[in-house]
């Protein structure tokens, strides 16, 4: 894998930085172990993985993608670094990223876009654009990503891949460096569903370092992606989310979703229609949510305690705004505005409080749907990847590219994306969303594996 990075990611750009002697060290560690009966017990012992740079690393800097930490060097381990260590799984590198995951081209990196092997001239999808494009053009078998808005899904969706969101609180979030923390949720991609599963049940489980984290064992997700390879879905309830699908998706993606639900109704699943009639309201109230958290969240960057400092002007403030000024990029800056904006004293109840009031009615369209369906389902994006610089310019034609998966991370469910073929019209990979209730991970990967 590192013969491959180093032959295709100069065109491809999906690492920000790759630890070659760290991973040889790691590897031959493991190999030692594995000859000596000593390896540790996981079926992922000595595969190496690419790790999205916002989960923290003592042994390679973390960037999250910006230039306010460049060079920062992290004095712990996330707990899903942690994890992938334990388990024998070597690290190869960190992955590009759109700045603080806030995007989703992976144009909004402050190193440079990632190109989509598939076309090098069009985006990968984002924000975990690196993740994605190191899986498809094999430099990687396993990579790490996270979903604030759709960041695993829609990059796994637009390079043919397998990308999954967990249940929020499912992955402990301890070492991941926080875009939206009530929307944050650090998930596994791969190239196959089982692949995805076997990394699932190694990173997820309950944290006490994180205090949103779950206490509740980890869904039998192997399990069931074993029992789903065995291509019987019979008894399955597949329920089709008629606000997410039609007006708004390109030909091509339609057409794919309506093919994958002949087949899955061929491999015995009951195929209904359900409403989902808040799901509508979802985009306008991530895109409020979203940047309020970001405003708090983002103030710790400030010139003191990590990464780059501005040393221009005599007091703290000004060197505090010198060094945002130059490190944060500007979409950053737009949401972090945005946010500031939405959580002022004179806004806050039209805004802020008004979004979270359609979120909780998007929990309940989501419980209702639930009783009526095991999963549902849906285009995972809109649109096959994009030209690189097409709506770089564009926020608001960039953020209706997460219109299907932003409902699932505001109701704190699990979804994933898997391959549904290529479009007719330019040969380009789309995605077939599987949602699930929360800790509901299992039958998700039941029919991710039965459909793949
Ligand atoms: N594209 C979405 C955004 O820009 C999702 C980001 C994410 O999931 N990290 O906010």
């Amino acid at each position: 894998h590192l013969d491959r990075i180093a032959a295709v990611d100069g065109d491809v750009h999906a690492f920000l930085h790759v630890g070659a002697e760290a991973a040889l060290a790691s590897a031959t560690l493991v190999d030692e172990s594995l000859a000596a009966g000593t390896a540790p017990a996981s079926a992922l012992a000595g595969v190496p993985l690419a790790l999205k740079d916002v989960l923290t690393t003592t042994d390679m800097p973390t960037t999250v993608g910006s230039k306010i930490l460049e060079g920062w060097r992290p004095p712990y381990d996330a707990t899903v670094t942690s994890k992938l260590r334990a388990a024998g799984i070597t690290i190869l590198g960190k992955t590009n990223m759109d700045e603080f995951a806030m995007g989703s081209s992976t144009e909004y990196s402050a190193y440079g876009p990632t190109r989509n092997p598939w076309d090098l001239d069009r985006i990968p999808g984002g924000s975990g654009g690196g993740s994605a494009a190191a899986l498809a053009a094999f430099e990687a078998p396993l990579a790490i990503g996270t979903d604030t808005g759709g960041s695993i899904r829609q990059p796994a969706a637009m390079t043919g891949t397998v990308g999954v969101k967990p249940t929020y609180g499912g992955v402990s979030r301890y070492g991941l460096v926080a875009c939206a923390s009530s929307l944050d949720q650090a998930g596994p991609c791969a190239r196959t569903v089982l692949d995805a599963a076997l990394l699932h049940e190694i990173i997820g489980g309950h944290d006490p370092m994180d205090s949103t984290s779950i206490d509740a064992p980890v869904p039998a997700v192997v399990e069931a992606a074993r029992l789903g390879a065995k291509g019987d879905l019979s008894g399955v309830r597949v329920g089709v989310v008629r606000e997410l699908t039609g007006e708004g998706y390109q030909a091509g993606v339609q057409e794919n979703f309506d093919a994958a639900l002949r087949e899955l109704e061929k491999l015995g699943a009951e195929v209904v229609e359900v409403s989902a009639p808040h799901f509508q309201y979802g985009l306008a109230a991530y895109y409020l949510i979203l940047p309020s958290e970001v405003s708090s969240n983002l103030a710790r960057f400030d010139a003191m305690r990590y990464g780059l400092r501005v040393d221009k002007g005599a007091s703290a403030e000004e060197v505090m705004a010198a060094t945002r000024e130059a490190g944060f990029g500007p979409e950053v800056k737009r949401r972090i505005i945005l946010g500031t904006y939405a959580l002022s004293s004179g806004y806050y109840d039209a805004y802020y409080g008004q979004a979270q009031k359609v979120r909780t009615l998007i929990g309940r369209d989501f419980a209702a749907a639930f009783a009526q369906a095991d999963v549902l389902v849906s285009p995972t994006a809109p649109t096959t990847a994009f030209p690189i610089g097409d709506k770089v310019d564009d926020p608001l034609a960039m953020y209706l590219n997460d219109l299907a998966t932003i409902p699932t991370n505001l109701a704190g469910t699990a979804a994933m994306s898997v391959p549904s073929g290529v479009a007719a019209e330019d040969g380009l990979p789309t995605g077939l969303q599987i949602m699930a209730p929360a800790l509901g991970e299992a039958v998700m990967y039941r029919v991710g594996a039965a459909y793949e």
